[in-house]
């Protein structure tokens, strides 16, 4: 008998569950026009106006073969998950239409992403108010990383008006679903007494659960307050065994950091061998502080015999990561190489 009204019921759940989502299939299709899964643009139905392709034609994300069918006739992926991968590829330009297609869905990552298509002008005019239009929805819909993004730009004031006190709240939201770099956004404000009263000893906690949370940066932050003995005791040892946990989590800042110590000599007894070491590991994590720092190192024989073709080539790569300083040694050396 128990176990009949339990299968009747989850039978009735289950029946309302397809109720409910025929009925948001109907709203998105009905409601709205409809998103080209080739170029991105709205239409009313039918074919495209834009690029003229028929209702319902998407292109495989893995194969490149136009479907029309709901799976691919190649490598049978879904038209779903195929829009998922593209959505998520990180090329603006090809992930474009797949997340217009989802964002109309509301789905809130689609929602973010589209908010940073507004934001930086490709394909999209720039729009603050379209921005936060999407990153509202997408914390509607409870997702952390929309939370953390919206503090952000409520934090920079650069793009949106700026609002700490809001900024403040979305960082809250955001920790509280598990975003541990809106933890250390936390840490920062309690750090510096921004909207909050400033309180060093709960900044600390902050960026401890933070790095907990799996955000490498935030040990550095931490590693910091040892060192300057803000919200603890000052102990360098404490602060420099917290760069190095950073430093192995993966922090290029941190990595850079501990080469410049031991370069130095600050925190640590000067060794530029081992600065080298840091800076080449920084230097592997994209750091283009750290590319400079091997540059000069190699050009002045800093930790090794001076070394101008390996310069030149960090010049050259600090300068691909954007270090305006390196253009006036790179084209120094490269002289020099032509002579
Ligand atoms: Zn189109
Ligand atoms: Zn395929």
């Amino acid at each position: 008998m128990i176990r009949k009204t339990i299968s009747l019921l989850l039978a009735a759940l289950l029946l309302l569950s397809l109720l409910s989502a025929s009925a948001e299939e109907e709203v998105s299709a009905a409601g709205e026009n409809r998103i080209c899964l080739l170029c991105g643009s709205e239409y009313p139905g039918g074919a495209c106006d834009a690029c003229g392709a028929v209702e319902g034609l998407w292109e495989c994300f893995d194969c490149g073969i136009r479907n029309c069918l709901p799976a691919c006739s190649s490598c049978g992926i879904s038209r779903q998950d195929s829009v998922r991968k593209t959505a998520a590829c990180g090329n603006l330009l090809l992930a474009y239409p797949a997340v217009r297609y989802l964002a109309a869905r509301q789905d809130a990552a689609a929602l973010c992403a589209l908010a940073g298509y507004y934001r930086s002008g490709v394909i999209l005019p720039r729009s603050p108010e379209s921005a936060a239009a999407c990153l509202e929805q997408a914390c509607e819909k409870n997702y952390g990383p929309a939370f953390l993004e919206y503090g952000r730009e409520l934090d920079r004031g650069d793009f949106l008006e700026k609002d700490p006190r809001h900024a403040l709240d979305c960082f809250l939201r955001a920790a509280e679903l598990g975003v541990a770099e809106a933890s250390w956004y936390l840490g920062v404000y309690y750090a510096e007494g921004v909207v909050v009263t400033r309180d060093d000893a709960r900044a600390l906690e902050y960026y401890r659960l933070a790095g907990e949370a799996g955000d490498p940066d935030s040990w550095m932050s931490l590693a910091w307050c040892y060192a300057e003995g803000r919200g603890v005791e000052r102990n360098i040892e404490t602060a420099v065994s917290w760069y190095e946990k950073a430093a192995e989590a993966g922090s290029a800042m941190a990595c850079d950091y501990l080469g410049y110590c031991c370069m130095t000599g600050e925190l640590v007894p000067r060794d530029p061998a081992k600065a080298l070491e840091w800076y080449e590991k920084a230097a592997a994590l994209g750091s283009a502080r750290s590319m400079m720092a091997l540059a000069v190192a190699c050009e002045k024989g800093e930790g090794m015999e001076p070394d101008p073709a390996q310069a030149l080539s960090w010049y050259e790569k600090a300068a691909l990561a954007g270090r305006q300083d390196a253009l006036e040694p790179l084209r120094r050396l490269s002289e020099k190489e032509d002579d």
